[in-house]
């Protein structure tokens, strides 16, 4: 099936013209519509545009660039001019949201001759780690229907693993990107803050948020990941280093480097068999030639009450547009505004945005801001200066992406701070801005509906601020001592 090639094997044939860009979207397409019906990953489709822009870069014929012809998806949250985009919300999804323009990425994509396939599915506003919560239902985990593809960015992850796309876009306010990659079996890059740009994507929480990226391997993240970084005077917080070609650095190896592995990340509680597939890779990377030592991030502990005083009062500002004046959901006219907005908001919100922005407005509120809010901004910066002294002595760290693998659907639903757990080894990555790989590091034995199945089991490299470079040539070198990314779900 042509769907599953990766970028890097499509673009080989592209160029050596033993495949166009129509039959490639086409392939796409036609997996979308026999199996997507099952997971609910893609919640807008664009097929007669895409083919029309596969149809172009088969004109044009030179495929320079590797991502000319390749067909991908976008997380809905991401502005595409045309296309409808609504956070799989409902005060954006009644009367469709359709942007005017292009975010940055999906304009640098546009430039590049890549092939929008349409939009995946994602928590309300990405408020989750499940797509409990969005208006068009659960997007279901490949390997297992019974339970989620993780979130929010659970479509992406579902529709990379499933064939869907050959790549998807995301983003990772708090392991949004990597939770669901490490759920799914697939490969996402979650970027410092500030090396892509934010702009025309719907925001949740603006100190945290970054776009990133879910593939089928560490070089196709390279290959993405260099067409889309780099500064934008669009959006103030990217920063002005140059972008390496990631593509060429990759297969340095990781001969006589230092990985730590923290401790902190490694607790009671979590599934045996994660712990053992992580310790099983720093085995691997010890006959790669690199040193593992033991690490700490002693504040990691308090990470997940940082993250839930920050995130919920950036959402509660973020979320004060969503008004039923500009866009979206409307309700028949009322004497008063105050009213007008007051039933908008109560019936266009689901109830996990509601929740945040109750929590935010309050953490903000002048009688609270000095107990909460400023108190948690403090232990940011204790979180930050953790992970700074870490790299004084490593190049880049190993843990988990998840305590546990995918979980049943529903089995949070009912405790929000349950699935607020769901965060612990992502959240400090976002609080501190640093970049994360989760790829691909075993499987962990489950019982499934016809009896004992196999969940893909999730490992993150972290690396220095705008040290991109570093854990992608970490992650190249395991997936190239492994097996797992090659592994794909079986679906009818
Ligand atoms: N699960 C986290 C949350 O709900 C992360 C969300 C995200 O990264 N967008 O806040």
């Amino acid at each position: 099936m042509l769907s599953s090639l990766t970028i890097a094997q499509a673009h080989e044939r592209l160029k050596n013209k033993s495949l166009s860009a129509v039959e490639l979207a086409r392939s796409c397409i036609e997996r979308i519509e026999s199996v997507d019906t099952s997971l609910n990953a893609v919640v807008h489709r664009n097929f007669d545009r895409a083919l029309e822009e596969a149809k172009k870069a088969d004109k044009k014929g030179t495929f320079d660039h590797p991502l000319a012809g390749i067909p991908y998806l976008a997380k809905d949250v991401f502005c595409e001019e045309g296309v409808p985009t609504t956070a799989c919300s409902n005060i954006l999804k009644d009367k469709d949201f359709i942007p005017p323009f292009d975010s940055t990425t999906t304009k640098r994509l546009k430039e590049k001759s890549a092939v929008s396939l349409g939009k995946t599915n994602t928590d309300e506003f990405t408020m989750g780690a499940s797509t409990e919560t969005s208006c068009y239902g659960v997007t279901k985990n490949p390997w297992d229907r019974t339970r989620v593809a993780g979130g929010s960015s659970g479509g992406s992850a579902a529709a990379v693993a499933a064939d869907e796309c050959l790549f998807a876009l995301g983003t990772d306010t708090g392991g949004s990107i990597r939770q669901p990659a490490g759920f799914c079996g697939c490969t996402g890059l979650k970027v410092t803050y500030g090396r892509t740009s934010r702009y025309g994507v719907l925001s949740m929480a603006s100190s945290l948020d970054s776009i990133g990226v879910l593939t089928k391997t560490v070089e196709d993240a390279a290959i993405v990941l260099g067409a889309i970084a780099g500064k934008d005077p669009l959006d103030a917080t990217t920063g002005g280093m140059p972008v390496p070609d990631y593509t060429q650095t990759l297969r340095k190896g990781v001969k006589g480097m230092k990985i730590g592995l923290p401790k902190e990340y490694f607790i009671k509680g979590m599934d045996p068999q994660v712990e053992t597939a992580v310790r099983a890779a720093a085995k691997v990377y010890v006959s790669l030639g690199a040193t593992i030592v033991d690490v700490s991030l002693p504040h990691s502990p308090y990470a997940i009450a940082t993250y839930y005083v920050i995130v919920p009062s950036e959402v509660s500002s973020n979320m004060a547009r969503y008004d039923g004046v500009r866009f979206g959901h409307t309700v028949p006219e009322r004497d008063s505004l105050i009213e007008y907005y007051e039933r908008v908001r109560s019936s266009g919100f689901g109830d996990e945005v509601k929740r945040r922005i109750m929590i935010g407005t309050y953490a903000l509120s002048a009688g609270y801001y000095d107990a909460y809010y400023r108190q948690a901004q403090k232990v940011r910066t204790l979180i930050k200066h953790d992970f700074e002294q870490a790299f004084e002595n490593v190049d880049c760290l190993l843990a988990p992406v998840a305590p546990t693998p995918a979980f049943k659907i529903g089995a949070h639903t009912g405790d929000p701070v349950q699935m607020y757990l769901e965060d612990i080894f992502t959240a400090p990555v976002n609080l501190a801005g640093i970049p994360g790989l989760s790829i691909p590091c075993g499987f962990s034995k489950t019982v499934t509906p016809s009896g004992v199945g196999e969940l893909p089991v999730g490992m993150q490299l972290l690396g220095p601020q705008w040290g991109e470079e570093v854990i992608l040539r970490a992650g190249y070198a395991y997936e190239q001592a492994t097996e797992w990314h090659n592994k794909r779900p079986t679906l009818s």
